[in-house]
């Protein structure tokens, strides 16, 4: 989401004739646009506005702008511990970003962390980081209360899009040569679920807009994130199964294998209805590919709750997981409580699933190894090699003459953990292959 976003304030920018430099001593205006889901987001900011202090004492001009999830959180703190910024806005307010620009040369600095969101930040100008793929976001905000999560707290109670929006999106997208598209919203499975369509008794639902965006011509790759365990439905896995472009694999985060250390996260399933819903999907769309966030050290875990995460991501036989060590989000209920995990004790356990995670993602991998797999070529990748991804967004490296955007059939020849290598079997024009 934060990536979105940022894609949003450069096409701001870029839309009223700013253009990007290499370095901030030569900007007229830097943005520095914060995710608070990160470990130590503060300190970085703090740390980068330290490094643009002399900047702007050198340049008055200079216009210093901090957006995203801790400009909303942290509001006139920001303004106070660095009074050298500019413009405060929050996850709300990024239609204004212009205006407070001109308001702060005229004015001084200006903030707007207001909390409801009135525009879409996909239906502003975005300067993508790929000419091949988008993201489009379906929702913002979120109704959950995880205890150790920022979001609900900076981007509000959620917020769908209508499904009209969504696909005239993803139709201009199409139509601009996006092949890739990711449907962003914090809880994809109840998108619909705040929207009232005149004259229907009906919400819309999740997997109808996966069905819509499916005919979409040109669209050859759908992926989503993030859908929520407990909000999971069988409509969905049907659509999956269905959609030809909608691509087979799915994050679906466990954040722990314990019914215990789930109770305390508020997180409304248990392991059991968990692996329930990957033999679901999996028997419904074959050779799909899972990958997970999972923490570790969350207040009150013991190490049995921890040996209950291993067995479940024994169970899983995820693809990869993101694996974050517990650390404390100032404004969460999680963040109080008396019975914080040791940082020794949270490292060893991380420690043992980092290496647990690793052997199941390199022997899912080496599973693959003399496949044919459809790749999208992304970029360059290690070595001068390309680097592309299969359907199930696997990493292939490999040499082929194809650019970013372009497909092409990989045999995989080699696998790593987080990585396979691949010849190109062949390039590929205009089909499209569940392989
Ligand atoms: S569902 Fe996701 S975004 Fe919402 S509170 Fe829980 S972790 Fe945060």
């Amino acid at each position: 989401m934060n990536e979105h976003d940022s894609e949003r304030i450069a096409g701001l920018l870029e839309a009223d004739g700013y253009r990007p430099v290499a370095e901030a001593a030569h900007a007229e205006v830097v943005v520095l646009n914060t995710c608070a889901v990160r470990e130590n987001a503060d300190n970085r900011l703090y740390g980068a506005l330290g490094h643009l202090k002399p900047l702007k004492e050198q340049n008055r001009r200079l216009r210093i702008v901090v957006a995203g999830c801790l400009a909303q959180k942290d509001q006139g703190l920001i303004q106070r511990k660095a009074p050298w910024v500019d413009v405060v806005i929050g996850t709300h307010a990024l239609p204004s970003l212009l205006d407070l620009i001109r308001r702060s040369e005229l004015d001084g600095s200006q903030m707007d962390v207001r909390e409801f969101t009135e525009v879409f930040p996909s239906a502003l100008p975005a300067r993508r980081g790929s000419q091949h793929h988008a993201w489009v976001s379906v929702s913002v905000g979120c109704d959950n209360a995880c205890t150790f999560c920022i979001v609900p707290l900076v981007r509000g109670p959620q917020l769908s899009r209508s499904l009209g929006d969504v696909l005239s999106e993803v139709q201009a997208l199409a139509r601009q040569g996006v092949v890739e598209i990711c449907l962003l919203g914090q809880n994809v499975n109840t998108y619909g679920r705040d929207l009232t369509v005149p004259e229907s008794p009906r919400k819309p639902r999740f997997a109808e807009l996966l069905r819509a965006v499916d005919g979409v011509e040109g669209i050859r790759r759908i992926r989503f994130t993030s859908p929520h365990p407990h909000d999971f439905t069988e409509d969905v896995i049907q659509a999956m199964a269905e959609c030809e472009a909608v691509c087979e694999h799915i994050h679906f985060p466990l954040q722990s294998g314990s019914d215990r250390v789930l109770g305390l996260m508020r997180r409304s399933y248990r392991s059991e209805r968990y692996l329930g819903w990957l033999d679901r999907i999996r028997s419904a769309v074959p050779g799909i590919a899972v990958t997970t966030d999972i923490i570790v050290g969350f207040p009150g875990e013991t190490e049995h709750d921890f040996q209950d995460t291993l067995s479940v991501t024994e169970a899983a036989q995820f693809d990869a997981a993101y694996t974050f060590q517990y650390s404390p989000r100032p404004g969460t209920p999680a963040a109080t409580r008396p019975d914080q995990v040791p940082k020794g004790v949270v490292q060893e356990r991380f420690d043992r699933l980092v290496a647990l995670q690793e052997r199941i993602s390199l022997e899912t991998n080496e599973r693959m190894v003399g496949g044919s797999y459809e790749v999208l070529i992304e970029g360059e990748g290690r070595k001068g090699r390309l680097a592309g991804r299969t359907r199930t967004n696997k990493l292939v490296h490999l040499d082929a003459e194809l650019g970013p955007g372009e497909f092409g059939q990989a045999m995989v020849t080699a696998a790593h953990p987080h990585h396979l290598d691949g010849e190109l079997a062949a390039s590929l024009v205009g089909s499209t292959s569940r392989a």
